[in-house]
């Protein structure tokens, strides 16, 4: 079962990007965007790891933590505004497992999260791979293979395909997956998705024009298909 990340912050925008790179690189991820939501969703969901913002409107992140660990010993990574509100932490001993600092690279939270989860438990972090007929995905290592093969992939390409293929049949419009493959998208430049995908089939379909993985739905963007 792949770990439970949840993600405590209130600048939603900042929260769903977070979101999309911890899902994409193999972690289920619960959201909140304030304190009291934090508390009860850590109750309910039993998450192995909290990002927690510390400029949180109302109760803020250091009495979330505080009331967290008075829960269990749950692993804590405390993103702060500025470098000496974490120094700041550190002196008062809060005991967080990890620091980072806005603003920061998604990739590099994704990294200090793989990071912490390691040290807190252990134990080597599961491969996550999604299997469809013949293509296998790997989330962790962002590798793909066809046919037993392995598929050289643009970042941008994996980012597509993996969007994609965690949710087979689902049709996601051209704007959704350049957010999700970028972190960010601008109106009118949807189109720029049609390129990747033109070259990702050119890689993994074996027929590119009747394409078998990538689909297709008119009218809206694309899905990923298993048939
Ligand atoms: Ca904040």
């Amino acid at each position: 079962m792949a770990r439970m990340i949840l993600v405590v912050e209130d600048e939603i925008e900042l929260a769903r990007v977070l979101r999309d790179y911890l899902e994409d690189s193999g972690f289920r991820v619960e959201t909140a965007y304030d304190g009291s939501t934090a508390i009860s969703r850590f109750h309910h969901s039993h998450p192995d790891l909290v990002l927690l913002d510390l400029n949180l409107p109302g109760m803020d992140g250091l009495d979330v933590a505080r009331e967290l660990r008075r829960a269990r010993d749950i692993p804590i990574i405390m993103v702060t505004a500025r470098v000496d509100e974490t120094d700041r932490l550190v002196g008062l001993g809060l005991g967080a497992d990890d620091y980072v600092t806005k603003p920061f690279s998604p990739k590099e939270v994704v990294a200090r999260v793989q990071a912490v989860l390691r040290r807190a438990y252990g134990e080597p972090l599961q491969p996550e791979i999604l299997r469809a007929a013949d293509i296998e995905i790997d989330l962790m290592q962002h590798q793909v293979n066809v046919g037993g093969k392995r598929v050289e992939l643009t970042p941008m390409e994996f980012e597509i395909l993996a969007a994609l293929a965690r949710y087979p049949g689902r049709a996601f419009r051209r704007m959704e997956l350049l957010e999700i493959a970028q972190g960010e998208a601008y109106e009118g430049y949807e189109r720029t998705i049609d390129a990747h995908v033109k070259n990702l089939r050119a890689k993994i379909e074996s027929d590119p024009k009747s394409p078998r993985y990538i689909q297709t739905v008119y009218g809206i963007g694309y899905r990923f298909g298993e048939a």
